[in-house]
């Protein structure tokens, strides 16, 4: 604390900007978008003051038109990611100790660069490299990670003003400390906000990080990296490599200063990450803190009270916004028998009226491509085991197509079997899985969702009637750390719906909320007594 009690501005929701015909931010961001496609961009590793180029480069191509090249990247070998770690050691030491609210400044700044000057390259570089459609690419790398940004702020002077009491005659004081050494981010291919927000989230409480995104974000990556450089950001506080996740994983935890990571991506990753750090943890000066948001099979169970148009809607929007790729997507759905074929009936009018699959750059496509080629293998031979397997059919879609870009056309698949591999296995595509249950067996179902799974992320009750929301808040407690009622069981929004899963889903500390941020101190007590005793005898010893 510098001299006051400052408060920060109250966060508020970034508005989404429509993108409608003749909008100004239309025509911005498609011309961004096609100088980005015209160009060439070529992200070097961010270490200290330096930008790295190791001349060790891979291509940058959109999903969606693979064999155009938009960029490079450099990667890092064994001695970048050393000197990452050495420089955030060595900018720890003024970045720990500055004011905090210097550093709520930067990250505020930052904010504010995305909502105006820097929008639409964020959203141009989220829709070249990652594929997603505008309105998806304006809701993750403009808004959410603009509201992550503010609302973090906000968050972190809440926690810097719970203090605990003092009794007569001394001061008991909390010092939110960050934690010594240096924290690791890994962040997926799938939000921009995510990436930027997991280095960006442990620096704001005073931490050093060295991030590593994924392969398929670098691009959008980039742009976050230029944004917190104008933001202020010292260098050396977040260090950004590139390159092979294994060696640069490897460095990082046979590092004695490591003391955290903060992780998003896929539950078998994150379980070896947590394994390699158990079998180092003699090595570590501090017990480093394990965050991890992972993967997901998230649940629509509707009731036969339900109405039929909005289980569709659910379902339609849940489990096909860019293609299937949220954490969050709706890839298996309970459907009572009585109510099943007319709403089988309308996601199949919805997903018929689907362009197909296609470019972000025309904005009349809902859906366009799967993130690369292994994505696209692995979710066409899903499709095909579908297309033979005596107890699954497809309803709607099936076809995909990788000669231009990685199209995968949305796909309802019908089971017999409530244990067909796509109602357990996490596809991370626009593919969703539907069992249809006997309306009587209406709390078996409820049973059958809890234990289908290994995950627990996200999952929505349709219902009117109340009775059956209650039931299946009960029954479901444990099998969704975000859970909607009447709702699809996408699009949690920082500040509202804090986010995160349990089980297999990751440890559930909650992206864009407090408890996140106080997995990044370490809190130190000070107690200051005023009258010090100057003689060891207490009253009773008479
Ligand atoms: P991924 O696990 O393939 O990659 C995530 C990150 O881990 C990337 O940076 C990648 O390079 C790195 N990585 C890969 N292999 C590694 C290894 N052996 N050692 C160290 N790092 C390694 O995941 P993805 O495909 O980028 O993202 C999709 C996954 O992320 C899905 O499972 C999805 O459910 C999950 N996800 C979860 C949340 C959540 O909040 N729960 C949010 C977004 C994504």
């Amino acid at each position: 604390m510098a001299k006051g009690f400052f408060q920060v501005p109250t966060a508020i929701n970034e508005p989404v900007k429509s993108y409608a015909p003749g909008t100004p931010e239309r025509e911005e961001v498609l011309k961004q978008y096609k100088a980005y496609y015209n160009g060439s961009v070529d992200v070097p590793l961010y270490i200290g003051a330096e930008e790295i180029r190791t001349g060790n480069t891979k291509k940058i191509t959109p999903p969606h038109d693979h064999k155009h090249v938009v960029g490079q990247y450099h990667t890092a070998e064994k001695k970048h990611v050393e000197q990452a770690i050495q420089n955030c050691l060595e900018s720890r030491k003024k970045w720990a100790a500055l004011t905090w609210e210097q550093r709520a400044a930067i990250f505020l700044k930052a904010a504010e660069l995305i909502a105006g000057p820097y929008r639409q390259k964020m959203n141009a570089a989220t829709m070249m490299v990652q594929s997603k459609n505008v309105f998806q690419a304006e809701i993750d790398a403009a808004c959410e990670i603009i509201d992550f940004l503010r609302f973090n702020v906000e968050y972190m002077s809440q926690i810097y003003m719970e203090q605990p009491d003092s009794a007569e005659g001394i001061w008991n004081r909390v010092e939110y400390r960050p934690l010594e050494g240096f924290i690791y981010a890994i962040t997926p291919f799938n939000f921009t906000a995510i990436a930027g927000n997991l280095p960006a989230s442990a620096a704001m409480m005073g931490n050093v990080v060295v991030w590593k995104p994924s392969d398929s974000q670098v691009f959008s990556a980039k742009v976050i990296m230029d944004v917190f450089k104008e933001a202020g950001l010292p260098d050396g506080v977040i260090n950004m490599v590139t390159g092979d996740p294994v060696m640069i994983t490897n460095t990082i935890l046979d590092n004695a200063d490591f003391s955290g990571i903060h992780f998003t991506g896929s539950t078998t990753v994150f379980k070896n990450l947590w394994k390699q750090i158990g079998t180092n943890i003699e090595k570590y000066k501090t017990y480093p803190r394990i965050v991890g948001e992972t993967g997901g099979k998230d649940f629509i169970i509707a009731h036969p009270s339900a109405k039929v148009e909005q289980v569709a809607t659910a379902i339609t929007r849940g489990a096909f916004e860019f293609q299937g790729q949220k954490c969050s997507a709706a890839s298996r759905v309970y459907l009572p028998k009585s109510t099943a074929t007319e709403i089988l009936k309308l996601v199949k009018k919805d997903v018929e009226s689907f362009n197909k699959p296609g470019s972000p750059e025309d904005f009349s496509n809902f859906i366009t491509a799967v993130i690369h080629e292994g994505a696209f293998d692995k979710l066409a031979g899903y499709i095909d085991q579908a297309k033979t397997d005596a107890d699954a059919e497809i309803v709607v879609g099936g076809g995909y197509d990788k000669s231009v870009g990685y199209f995968i056309e949305p796909t309802v698949i019908l089971t017999t079997n409530p244990k067909y591999v796509t109602m357990e296995t996490e596809l991370f595509g626009p593919v969703v899985t539907v069992y249809i249950y006997e309306d009587a067996d209406w709390s078996e179902t409820l049973q059958l969702v809890d234990n289908t799974s290994i995950y627990a992320l996200t999952g929505a009750v349709l219902a009117s009637d109340r009775y059956a929301i209650d039931e299946a808040t009960k029954a479901l407690e444990n099998c969704a750390g975000n859970f909607y009622i009447n709702d699809k069981p996408t699009g949690a929004v920082v500040g509202q719906q804090p986010f995160g899963g349990a089980r297999a889903s990751g440890t559930n500390d909650k992206a864009g909320s407090a408890q996140n941020l106080l997995r990044w101190v370490s809190p130190r007590l000070i107690k200051e007594t005023f009258v010090t005793p100057e003689n060891y005898r207490y009253p009773f010893l008479g």
